[in-house]
């Protein structure tokens, strides 16, 4: 199905803090996703960005371009060695279960797997080449035996961010940066290469045996699958600072192309009773536990009906309300369509439905665009042959991933 390939999508950028207009002209998207560390995973912040990049990954295929999708599975990482030895568990067994479970639990939302979904262990020698690279240039030192970044090095550092140094410091620091490590010239430096706790995995490499950093592993997965440019980098708002500053410090000096990203796309974080979803609050929502009273069309619209950038604000009532517009839906594709010569005319909803997701990937708009079509099916059910809109309703509810079966044959 191709609608219009000279899609030109607008898209507000995080760096430019503009929406701009994007274009596809060699008829492929290079999508890169932060994805996750595999423990706790599948509650709902983490179900969010799966739905919303899955989305988009299905909206921009219905325009007849060809998506490259890259995630990466942090299986090395603090917080995952953490769990492993407070439940005296082996790292490497614990990450592949909950990786297992985080994809079986987005499955059941239909958010389906990247095509590359890359495990940080598998880049060692990727990252470590990065790494040397870096240190070539002069943008890394060596202290202690860890390879830090200086971050005062490369010039456009933490623009992401449009903060002011304290500011940065502040926002690094409450992300687990030490700035008191006396092998740092600046506190904003950051680990390349470090090494390893005993009970932690280690790799040889020419700094010593260790382990990479967190931030070097998305840069180098992302230039190793998808070239040294990507179009769209996705996230968490959470990630903006440092992890993604540091991406683009990385790459950009790694490769020698800029922009590495053509355009930034974060998503808003979720809250529960006002405050954000985290595992140190512990007031998490799990996917599995809203299906056992919600149907899995009901919590993809419900995510999908808030604008992708601003913060989602969970609550019961919400998926409750997105039920009934399942049901309306359903409703509609099962309107029995008398056999007359006269049409419905359904142009005028499917244009507004893609038209809001070509401007900045409004999905409340377009969920809003489903509904009428499915309203007006509805009632004109009684005089007009409503078979072709149907067939309209069940494509365009496919592009936001909805599973929507129709009970008689559409
Ligand atoms: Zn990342």
């Amino acid at each position: 199905m191709i609608i219009h390939p000279e899609l030109v999508m607008r898209l507000y950028n995080t760096l430019t803090q503009r929406v701009e207009e994007l274009s596809f002209p060699s008829g492929e998207v290079k999508l890169y996703v932060c994805g996750v560390t595999p423990y706790d995973t599948s509650h709902l912040g983490h179900a969010r960005v799966g739905v919303v990049y899955d989305t988009l990954r299905r909206y921009l295929e219905s325009q007849g371009l060809r998506v490259r999708y890259v995630q990466n599975v942090t299986d090395i990482d603090e917080p995952l060695f953490e769990r492993a030895r407070r439940d005296g568990v082996d790292w490497r067994a614990l990450g592949d279960q909950e990786t297992k479970r985080y994809l079986a639990s987005l499955a059941r939302i239909n958010v389906a797997k990247p095509e590359h979904y890359v495990l940080a262990t598998s880049v060692i020698q990727q990252m470590q080449s990065t790494i040397a690279r870096l240190l070539e240039a002069g943008h890394a030192y060596v202290s202690r035996g860890t390879v830090y970044y200086h971050a005062a090095s490369f010039e456009h550092y933490g623009e992401l961010a449009h903060a002011d140094y304290p500011t940065l410091l502040s926002m690094a620091n409450e992300m687990g940066n030490n700035p008191d490590d006396p092998g740092k010239r600046d506190p904003l430096d950051f680990v390349l290469w470090q090494p390893s706790q005993p009970d932690e995995p280690a790799w040889e490499s020419p700094w010593g045996p260790g382990r990479p950093g967190w931030h070097i592993e998305c840069s180098t997965m992302a230039t190793e699958y998808l070239g040294p440019q990507v179009d769209i980098h996705g996230g968490g708002a959470d990630l903006i600072f440092p992890h993604h500053a540091c991406e683009i410090a990385q790459a950009e000096p790694a490769t020698g192309v800029a922009p590495f990203v053509r355009c930034w796309m974060h998503t808003g974080l979720v809250a529960l009773g006002g405050t954000k979803m985290s595992k140190s609050l512990g007031n998490m929502v799990f996917v599995d536990d809203i299906l056992k009273h919600y149907s899995p069309d009901a919590l993809r619209l419900a995510i999908l009906s808030y604008p992708y950038a601003e913060p989602f604000e969970y609550s019961d009532e919400r998926v409750a309300e997105a039920e009934q517009q399942v049901q309306l839906l359903h409703s509609a594709l099962r309107t029995p369509s008398p056999a007359s010569e006269r049409h419905l005319d359904d142009d005028a909803p499917q244009s507004q439905f893609f038209h809001a997701l070509d401007d900045n990937f409004d999905t409340p708009a377009a969920i809003g665009a489903l509904a009428e079509l499915a309203y007006t099916i509805i009632a004109a059910a009684t005089e007009q042959n409503v078979t072709s809109a149907q067939r309209t309703l069940r494509k365009i509810g496919l592009v936001l991933g909805l599973q929507i079966e129709p009970a008689s044959g559409v």
